[in-house]
Formats: C-alpha cells, structure tokens, sequence
C-alpha cells in the first residue's frame, strides 16, 4: 500500500494528501478517544520504522499532483505518531523541493521536549498538536502517555517550538465531557494558552473538537453544545468549535468506499486495521469514511479488549 493517500476532503483542511509515515499503531500516547485502537508500540524512540524510498514519494507526489484538480494541503500524518519516525524533516524538505502546496503535521505534541523533533518540525507550514489536557493528571487520563512524557516536559517543548518556528501553529482540544470540560479545567487551558501566545508567532487557532460516536455510546462522553460553546467564548477569537456536516469523503477514485466499508462490515465486525487491510485503503481515509457513516447512522461499533469493531 502507497504511504500517500487522498486527497481526502477534510473541513479544516479542504483537500488533502496525506503522507503517513508511521506504521499501525505506533506512538507515544494511547489516547482514550483513539479512533485507531490501543497503542500496541508505547514509545518516545524516534526511528525509521519503515523504510521510505525519498526518491519513490517524490515520483507518487508529482503524479498525485498531476491527477488531482486540488490539493490545499499536504498532510503527514500516521497510524501513530508522525514525529516517531526520524526522517520526517527530509521529508519535508523532499516534498518541499517539488511544490509549494503547504505543509501540514498532525501530532501529538508528546516528544516536542526533543530538539530533532522540533528542528524537523519547524520545516513545515503549519503545525497541528493535540492539547487535550492542562495538567499531568488530565494528561494520564485522556492521552496515557509514555512514562517519559509529562505535562510540563510538554509544555516547555511546545514554548520552544513556538520560539523557533515561522509558521502556524494550531492546537486542538479533544474535549470529554466531566473530564476536562469544567470551567476550572478551561481556566487552567486559558492561562496557559495565554502564557504562551505571546511566544514567536504564537497560536493561530485553537480547535475544539469532539469524538464522534453512535449515539448511545458510552465509552467517551461528549459536552453539549451550550458547554461548547462557553469554552470557545471563555478561550476567545482562536477558538472554533469543529462542527462535523456530511462532507463528500475523497477525492481519490475510491468513490464507493463508504459501501465496500458496508459490505465488509455485514460479514462480521471489523476493526479499522481489518477495514484498511482488507481494502487496500490507507487508515487514516477509512477512518474519515467510518467517521461520516457513523454520523449518519449506517455503521455501529462495540468495544473488544480496548478495540473498536464496525458492523452494521
Ligand atoms: S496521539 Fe493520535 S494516534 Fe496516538 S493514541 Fe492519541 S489519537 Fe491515537
């Protein structure tokens, strides 16, 4: 399977190619809401964890570019931890040697305390890091990190980051609710956004976002509208809460993903790897295509030792 997917139509990036450069599931939290399933490979060690030919993903890239009408963004991302795998800063020079389409990376925000990670990460464009907690104990709840990680380890890292970095840097709060959506919890994000806005180029935006689930479900609780949006009111102008409308899913050819997922999904339960398996689809597209299907009530899914199964 090709290590570049998409595009994939997202609303807060429009179309965007992804490039995902860590293998399933590798990373250095296990995060309550993952979409992924349990973290089989906890880790702060950056390695080549799979071997990608420069050369290769720079010919799939310009083909890519040529075939689709639109790309906004290009996106590197994982089935983990993009920031895991050492080689991301060559990356992003390689992608940056053939386009000027921004470049985006969505992490966790878990090994920003290691230097290489933020000197690889300051080539990028726009950088997106999860902030789900304002303290150590919100930290180990929601994201389960490493042992090596803690709240201020990350805290310092991001300032640093912030420090060197020219481009945009957005956060995203995955918010649960009676776990970090109380006023005391805002107040504790809001001082800490304030005291680091001011660094370099500081925030651009701040993303409130909440896990999608079917109805009825009760493994991750989601505030409700009038909390959200007393949370974006108390965390100011950045804010925005991050609302999910039927979107079209790709714009990679594979049009009838949604009912290939269907089809699949009769047969027995099955789990995102499965799906992305059994499909040849890259993960991270078939977790926005279970994203919509469960929005409209086409898919369900129960918990099996900490993994998500789809069935109809
Ligand atoms: S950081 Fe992302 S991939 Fe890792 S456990 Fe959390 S949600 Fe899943």
């Amino acid at each position: 399977m090709s290590i570049i997917y998409g595009p994939v139509l997202s609303r807060r990036f429009g179309y965007s190619l992804g490039i995902d450069i860590v293998p399933y599931k590798i990373c250095t939290y296990d995060c309550i809401y993952c979409q992924l399933g349990k973290t089989t490979n906890k880790t702060v060690e950056r390695k080549r964890y799979i071997s990608i030919d420069l050369a290769e993903l720079i010919e799939g890239l310009k083909k890519a570019i040529k075939d689709n009408k639109r790309i906004d963004y290009i996106t590197f991302s994982g089935a983990g931890e993009p920031t895991l795998n050492q080689d991301i800063g060559i990356l992003i020079d390689g992608v940056k040697k053939v386009t000027n389409i921004p470049v985006v990376v969505l992490t966790g925000g878990g090994i920003l305390y290691k230097e290489s990670v933020r000197e690889d990460l300051k080539k990028a464009d726009i950088v997106k890091i999860s902030f789900d907690a304002p303290n150590d104990k919100i930290l180990r709840k929601v994201n389960r990190p490493h042992r090596e990680i803690g709240f201020s380890k990350n805290k310092e890292g991001l300032k640093k980051l912030l420090s060197i970095f020219k481009g945009r840097i957005w956060l995203e709060i995955m918010l649960i609710k009676d776990i970090n959506d109380d006023i005391g919890t805002v107040e504790e994000f809001k001082n800490i956004i304030d005291e680091i806005d001011d660094i370099g180029t500081g925030i651009e935006r701040i993303h409130l976002n909440t896990a999608v689930r079917p109805t009825g479900s009760k493994d991750v609780s989601i505030p409700d509208l009038k909390r959200l949006n007393k949370i974006k009111a108390m965390l100011g102008r950045k804010a925005e809460i991050i609302r999910y409308k039927r979107i079209e899913v790709s714009g990679s050819g594979r049009k009838d993903l949604s009912n290939d997922i269907i089809e699949l999904s009769k047969r027995r339960p099955v789990s995102i790897k499965d799906i992305s398996e059994s499909l040849e689809v890259n993960i991270n597209e078939v977790i926005k295509c279970l994203r919509e299907l469960l929005i409209e009530g086409k898919l369900k899914y129960k918990i099996y030792n900490s993994t998500k199964y789809y069935y109809v």
